[in-house]
């Protein structure tokens, strides 16, 4: 996962402070199953019948700018949009 969140960051033209929103939500919404799986649990967001993904939270290091952000999502991220950042000061 992290692999995919720098590809995304590093091919990304968007504003930085709506670029972990945006980069993040792309893979934490992500519905693909591994290899031959047909177990929706196999996913990054997973949708089954009794249970599931129900929300999100992403915390990062922002080093340059001595702080962690943090963004939360209420639901599932294929269908929720994360709040935030929310900064947390680095002392
Ligand atoms: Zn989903």
């Amino acid at each position: 996962m992290i692999e995919a969140v720098r590809a995304i960051v590093h091919r990304s033209r968007v504003p930085e402070d709506k670029l972990y929103e945006r980069a993040l939500r792309g893979v934490l919404a992500d519905h693909t199953l591994r290899a031959g799986s047909n177990d929706p649990g196999d996913a990054i967001c997973v949708h089954r019948e009794t249970t599931g993904t129900v929300s999100s939270s992403v915390v990062a290091l922002v080093a340059q700018r001595s702080r962690f952000e943090t963004y939360f999502c209420p639901g599932p991220p294929c269908q929720n949009d994360f709040a935030g950042p929310v900064n947390l000061t680095i002392r």
